[in-house]
């Protein structure tokens, strides 16, 4: 038969009942595709790997963490780095040359991190 409009389904799945309203996307998703904090699982998939709070922005260069603006440092347009990596950049880069191209930006923006950042929207 054709999809009732009064049951909505989950706009992940199509198949079992929208239950909820991702409060990111607004998607309508069933139980299994949202969770507690009411975020789908799409946009979870999309959720930054550091604080999964936020909407992730970029992945990060050295380890594709998924990272939102807050938690990360952009070193140049494209190329971003979580703030774990940032905290470490200096050993990882020791440990793998093939990111010693990241030291270039590291003088410039180590000076200014944490209250350059403070721009909003
Ligand atoms: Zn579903
Ligand atoms: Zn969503
Ligand atoms: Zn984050
Ligand atoms: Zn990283």
């Amino acid at each position: 038969m054709s999809r009732a409009l009064s049951t909505r389904l989950c706009e992940v799945c199509e198949v079992r009942p929208a239950i909820a309203r991702c409060r990111i996307c607004g998607r309508w998703v069933c139980s299994k595709h949202v969770g507690k904090d009411g975020v789908c699982s799409v946009c979870r998939d999309l959720m930054c790997q550091v604080c999964g709070r936020k909407l992730a922005v970029d992945a990060c260069v050295v380890c594709g963490r998924l990272v939102c603006r807050e938690d990360s440092v952009e070193l140049q347009p494209g190329i971003r780095v979580c703030r774990f990596c940032w905290a470490r950049l200096d050993s990882i880069i020791e440990e793998n040359p093939e990111f010693s191209y990241l030291r270039r930006y590291l003088q410039g923006r180590r000076a200014g991190l944490g209250t350059s950042q403070g721009q909003r929207r």
